[in-house]
């Protein structure tokens, strides 16, 4: 980010705090930890392992899933590009003679931005609709080919359950394996999101011969394999989505959703939308974070959030993803603190030189701190 990028970029956080934020940062979960685990950090390292194994199998695990999801005749597709997904699920639509249906909305909906291209398209989106509803299942369990699925009411159970045409649009880091794996992940997800034991309103879908439907799932990618890439990044999709990260958050709790102008948003949305969308249009939100440690701390995947954000900080820099300008006035900056006789100078020799230096950045939008009179040594001599 440059200068100005990073001027508009504080302005507009500023903006956010002065507006009233709809920010949801409590994050009580103890008597819930206490009533479900015996022992809470135990289970969130199991938990972590286990996704770890399975990100780390994922082509195997899909691959079997798709051998067991479409042996009662639902079709799997593979997806690289939401765009590819948008176009054929259009055509589904479409080949139904439909002019309405039922998208039950998601963060991964929003993120392939299907209610957007229903619209140009001039589909329209009816939620009492069971012709066809398109809808994102929580997790695909690849021994029994199935899906998990929560719900907000019980009404859009029925739909999901009764629609004639079911399109199902999965994050492809989000298989595992066994369906007896279910419940720890699901306690650790409703423990820390919602503060109860278990998520209200779910179910379990596998598709059966008897049904005559039409049963659709894309297995889409959308830059996931980005992170999958990168060893040290990869565990970044282990991710539960549970929100966590961000209810414990200061920053989040500062600037809330608005400034990240995505779906993901707080810690991991630090970590990962710079791969997921682009570095240059992201980075800054890696050095959108005090390092206090506390997301960290709250994961119960183990993501280690402060450790990727420094990664990313180190490589954004190595890989000359930092405005030239900034750059060098860093390499000034430590030339300087690295050279005893320049910092043995006058307090307002050196506060001079780095006001001069931080002019037009830092300092404009905040005092800049001033030298001690002394330096450690001369204190250390006039005490002697
Ligand atoms: S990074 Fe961890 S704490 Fe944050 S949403 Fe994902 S699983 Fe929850």
């Amino acid at each position: 980010m440059d200068t100005n990028e990073y001027k508009n970029f504080i302005s507009s956080c500023k903006e956010e705090v002065r507006k009233d934020k709809n920010v949801d940062i409590r994050y009580d979960i103890f008597d819930q930890q206490q009533k479900v685990f015996k022992n809470y950090k135990h289970a969130c390292q199991k938990a972590a392992n286990l996704r770890v194994k399975y990100i780390n199998q994922l082509d195997t695990l899909a691959n079997s899933f798709e051998k067991n999801f479409s042996a009662n005749g639902a079709q799997v597709n593979w997806a690289v590009e939401y765009n590819i997904v948008i176009e054929d699920i259009i055509n589904i639509i479409r080949d139904a003679k439909l002019k309405e249906i039922n998208l039950l909305e998601s963060s991964f909906t929003e993120e392939l931005g299907l209610s957007r291209s229903f619209k140009v398209e001039e589909i329209l989106m009816d939620s009492t609709k069971m012709d066809c509803v398109i809808v994102e299942p929580k997790f695909a369990i690849s021994k029994t080919g199935s899906l998990y699925f929560e719900f907000p009411n019980a009404f859009d159970r029925e739909l999901v359950l009764s629609s004639k045409i079911k399109i199902f649009v999965l994050q492809i880091n989000n298989i595992i394996k066994n369906l007896e794996d279910l419940e720890l992940f699901l306690n650790l997800y409703a423990i820390n999101k919602e503060g109860q034991e278990f998520p209200s309103l779910s179910t379990i879908f596998t598709p059966s011969a008897q049904e005559n439907n039409d049963t659709y799932i894309y297995l889409i990618d959308n830059s996931r394999t980005n992170i999958l890439e990168q060893k040290e990044r990869r565990k970044a999709l282990t991710c539960i989505a549970c929100g966590a990260c961000r209810k414990v958050c200061p920053i989040y709790s500062l600037i809330g959703d608005k400034p990240y102008n995505n779906v993901f948003t707080g810690p991991i949305a630090n970590v990962i939308l710079p791969f997921l969308e682009t570095i240059d249009g992201y980075k800054h939100l890696s050095f959108n974070c005090t390092l206090c440690g506390r997301c960290t701390q709250v994961c119960p995947m183990d993501i280690p959030l402060t450790d990727l954000m420094i990664d990313n900080r180190n490589m954004f820099f190595e890989g000359k993803n930092i405005d030239m300008k900034e750059r060098y006035k860093i390499k000034l900056l430590k030339d300087y603190l690295i050279s005893r006789p320049k910092l043995n100078q006058k307090a307002w020799v050196k506060g001079f030189f780095l006001n001069l230096l931080f002019k037009n950045t830092i300092a404009d939008s905040r005092p800049l701190p001033s030298f001690a009179k002394q330096t450690f040594s001369q204190k250390e001599s006039s005490i002697a």
